[in-house]
């Protein structure tokens, strides 16, 4: 038995995405089925969606940022009851022996976190060979890898909390990030206004790095003390050694130089955005201020939950636009060109099936 699903998918790179039957597992003892309500449009998928990174397997239902309300569940399942609602990231699995997995950070398995799109099931029996993800009705998924949403929250603006609040979150709580602290959030993008919101939360000084004079005002309301344009070479020269953290979310490659040369002595960059070869670093950089930089991916499930649970007590979400299903196409295309403030939301209630 199978519980019949729908969303939708795209069938080769190049094709749009279209409205698309499939089936999820029927619930194990530890699963939780959740009747998805919103879920978000991470630039990642339509990387995937696209086969930009020559891995993709078709069909292919993109989708890690999923908010829904729990319709069934497993025997065992502890954590939740029917009709709680949950939240589902970029992981729905993990191996759960490694050194990884043991110490929360699942992100990180040695043997692969499974996704939430596009991965083998690691225990077997669905009736996919690889996971579909969240642009759809529903999903099945082990309770252990479910996030609880705080009942505060507004739903669809709390969905990319689940993958690009987590991103950025995660390096601030990792390096203790806090009062204090002077923080350079680069990219004022999906990323970076979720940065911006939550660095500020914590207390610290944050400015907002960005290469357009016109996003200073965004900035300064999504709670930035400051605003520095990186393509002014003054402006950038006149803050050398003044930053203690900079989290880089620039998604291609670039010179580093320049804005490593903004940390203090110990001080350091985490890059969340380039998923690709970065240019050559001027080691004297680093050696002549014991300057680090560092690499983060996602946060785990139980720093993913004291995530959102540190969001619904200073009240943050993302500032979205909500779209319906039959809009993903256009959405993806106008994310590509940086066209959003600053992340689309799909509104699951306009998925009719067809
Ligand atoms: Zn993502
Ligand atoms: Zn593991």
């Amino acid at each position: 038995m199978t519980i019949q699903a729908y969303g939708y998918a795209t069938q080769l790179p190049q094709n749009p995405l279209k409205p698309f039957h499939f089936e999820r597992r029927d619930p194990r003892p530890e699963d939780v089925v959740i009747d998805i309500l919103y879920c978000g449009i991470c630039h990642s998928d339509i990387h995937a969606a696209r086969n930009e990174w020559g891995r993709t397997t078709y069909p292919f239902v993109p989708g890690h940022e999923i908010v829904g309300r729990i319709s069934a569940k497993g025997i065992n399942v502890s954590k939740f009851e029917v009709g709680d609602l949950v939240g589902v990231g970029c992981m729905v699995d993990s191996c759960r022996v490694c050194d990884s997995c043991h110490s929360g950070v699942e992100q990180y398995c040695s043997s692969g976190f499974t996704g939430t799109w596009g991965s083998t099931d690691k225990i077997g029996g669905t009736p996919h060979s690889y996971t579909f993800g969240g642009y759809s009705n529903k999903i099945t998924v082990d309770e252990q890898y479910v996030l609880r949403i705080p009942k505060n929250l507004n739903l669809a603006a709390t969905a990319p909390l689940l993958c690009a609040g987590i991103t950025m979150y995660s390096p601030l709580n990792h390096w203790g990030m806090g009062p204090g602290k002077k923080i350079g959030i680069i990219g004022l993008g999906g990323l970076g206004h979720i940065g911006v919101k939550l660095a500020s939360a914590m207390g610290a000084h944050v400015v907002a790095i960005t290469t357009t004079l016109e996003k200073a005002v965004e900035a300064r309301k999504l709670g930035a003390q400051e605003v520095l344009v990186s393509k002014n070479a003054g402006s950038i020269q006149k803050e050398r050694e003044q930053f203690d953290f900079l989290i880089n979310t620039i998604p291609v490659g670039h010179d580093m130089d320049p804005y490593i040369d903004l940390l203090k002595n110990d001080g350091t960059m985490v890059v969340v955005g380039a998923v690709e070869p970065l240019t050559r670093v001027n080691g004297a950089l680093l050696i002549f201020r014991r300057r680090t930089i560092a690499g983060s991916l996602i946060g785990g499930i139980a720093e993913t939950q004291k995530m959102l649970d540190f969001c619904g007590e200073h009240h943050i979400t993302c500032d979205i636009e909500t779209i319906a299903m039959e809009e993903v196409n256009r959405a993806f295309d106008r994310t590509v060109k940086g066209d959003v403030r600053y992340r689309f939301v799909i509104n699951m209630s306009t998925l009719k099936s067809i």
